[in-house]
């Protein structure tokens, strides 16, 4: 077992933006499977404890449901 990303280093769900389209779902795109939606047409919800931070999910969306995540200042390039 992994040791979880810290909150810093995962992707974020921009609800807002979130269509429902459902094309971040499944192991085609998150290798781990670490993203499942609550219900039909909700936003996603990523399961920080399966997440290895690779941002295939992010690249998925076509409208920005899920975004990078927010580096902080002294992260390492
Ligand atoms: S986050 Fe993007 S790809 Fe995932 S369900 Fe929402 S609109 Fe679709
Ligand atoms: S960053 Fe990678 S591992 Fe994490 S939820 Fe997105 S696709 Fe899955």
């Amino acid at each position: 077992m992994t040791t979880p990303l810290p909150p810093s280093l995962l992707p974020r769900v921009n609800a807002a933006a979130c269509r429902g389209c459902a094309r971040c779902l499944g192991t085609y795109v998150c290798p781990t499977d670490a993203i499942k939606k609550a219900g039909r047409g909700a936003p996603p919800e990523i399961d920080a404890e399966l997440c290895e931070g690779c941002l295939a999910c992010v690249g998925a969306c076509p409208v920005g449901g899920i975004q990078p995540p927010v580096m902080p200042p002294d992260a390492p390039v």
